[in-house]
C-alpha cells in the first residue's frame, strides 16, 4: 500500500476540474488523479499536463454509474487505504437555447449533479483520511434558484436540522413535480440546474453537520463553492474568468492547511463565505 496523500477530481478530463488537476499537480505534495467517465479523453488530458511537466495519474469515474464509482473506491482503498482531497467537480447543465422537454432537463441534471455527486459522497466520504478536505463545485445559481423558492421551500433547505433523506425526497419531487407539470405550482424555480445546485450546497451543509457528529476528531473540513463565471464548454467563451482563475476557490478549500478549523459546511465564492 502507498502512503503517499492522494487527491481526486471528478470530471477532470476539461473546464475547471482540469484546471484544478493542474494547479494541484503543482502544489498537492501527493498522487493526484484526474479522472473522467470516458477514458480515452481522460489520458488524452493526462497525456496534455504531462507535455507541460506535470504528472497526474488516471482513473475512470462515471459519476452516473455506482459500479464505476465503486470500483474507484476499491481502488483508493486497496492502493493508499483512502484518500486525502475529495473534489466533486463533474456536472451538467443544458444550454437555455436546448429544447429538450423540461422534464427531461430536469430528471438528466438531477441525476449528475444531485444523485451522482450524492452517490460519490456515500462511497468515498468514509474513505477520507483525518484533516482530509472535501469540495463540492456547486454554483451562485444555487443562491439565486433557492430565492426563486418557495418560503416553505426556502426554510427547509436554509433548516439546520434538514436531513440527508430528507433533501432527497425534496430532489426526488422537483423532478416528479416536473413530470407531472406543477413544479411552479408546487413552489419551484424554473431551473433544473439551479435546483440541482441547491441540492449540491444544502447537501455540503448536511455532510459537514455529519462530519461534526460522527468524526469530531478528525479535523476534516468539507465545503461547496462556486467556482465563478468560467470559460468552459459549459458556460461559454464570454465568460469573464478563465478556468485557472474559476480554479483558485475549489484548490483553496482542497488545500486549507492542517491547523485551519474554517471553512466547514459553508458556500464559499471568491475564498469568501456566503450567505446562504
Ligand atoms: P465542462 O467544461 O462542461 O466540464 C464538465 C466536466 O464534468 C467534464 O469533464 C465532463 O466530462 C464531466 N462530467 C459530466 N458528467 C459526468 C459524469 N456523469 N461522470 C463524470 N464526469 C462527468 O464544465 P465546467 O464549466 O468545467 O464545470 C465544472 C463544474 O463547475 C460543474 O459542476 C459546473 O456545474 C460548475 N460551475 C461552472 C461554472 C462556469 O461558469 N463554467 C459556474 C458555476 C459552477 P465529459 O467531457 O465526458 O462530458
Amino acid at each position: 500500500m502507498s502512503s503517499a496523500p492522494v487527491a481526486v477530481v471528478t470530471g477532470s478530463n476539461k473546464g475547471i476540474g482540469l484546471a484544478i488537476v493542474r494547479a494541484l499537480c503543482r502544489q498537492f505534495p501527493g498522487d493526484v488523479y484526474l479522472t473522467a467517465r470516458d477514458p480515452a479523453r481522460g489520458q488524452q488530458a493526462v497525456a496534455k499536463l504531462q507535455e507541460e511537466g506535470l504528472r497526474a495519474f488516471f482513473h475512470q469515474l462515471d459519476i452516473d454509474d455506482l459500479q464505476s464509482i465503486r470500483a474507484l473506491r476499491d481502488f483508493l482503498k486497496e492502493k493508499y487505504g483512502g484518500l486525502n482531497v475529495l473534489v466533486n467537480n463533474a456536472g451538467i447543465a443544458f444550454k437555455v437555447q436546448d429544447t429538450t422537454p423540461f422534464a427531461v432537463q430536469a430528471e438528466v441534471t438531477l441525476k449528475t449533479n444531485f444523485f451522482g455527486t450524492r452517490n460519490v459522497c456515500t462511497e468515498l466520504l468514509p474513505l477520507v483520511k483525518p484533516y482530509g478536505r472535501v469540495v463540492n463545485v456547486s454554483s451562485m445559481v444555487s443562491s439565486s434558484a433557492l430565492r426563486g423558492c418557495s418560503q416553505e421551500l426556502q426554510h427547509k433547505f436554509r433548516s439546520d436540522t434538514i436531513t440527508e433523506e430528507e433533501l432527497v425526497q425534496l430532489m426526488t419531487k422537483f423532478v416528479e413535480d416536473t413530470r407531472k407539470g406543477v413544479h411552479s405550482k408546487e413552489g419551484w424555480p424554473n431551473t433544473a440546474y439551479g435546483v440541482s445546485k441547491i441540492g449540491v450546497t444544502v447537501l455540503s451543509r448536511i455532510q459537514a453537520r455529519q462530519l461534526n457528529e460522527e468524526r469530531k476528531g478528525d479535523h476534516i473540513l468539507l465545503n461547496a463553492c462556486c467556482p465563478g463565471w468560467v470559460r468552459t464548454d459549459m458556460a461559454g467563451p464570454k465568460a469573464p474568468k478563465s478556468p485557472e482563475e474559476g480554479a483558485e476557490t475549489p484548490v483553496y478549500l482542497a488545500l486549507l492547511p492542517p491547523d485551519a478549523a474554517a471553512p466547514h459546511g459553508q458556500f464559499v465564492s471568491d475564498k469568501t463565505v456566503q450567505t446562504w
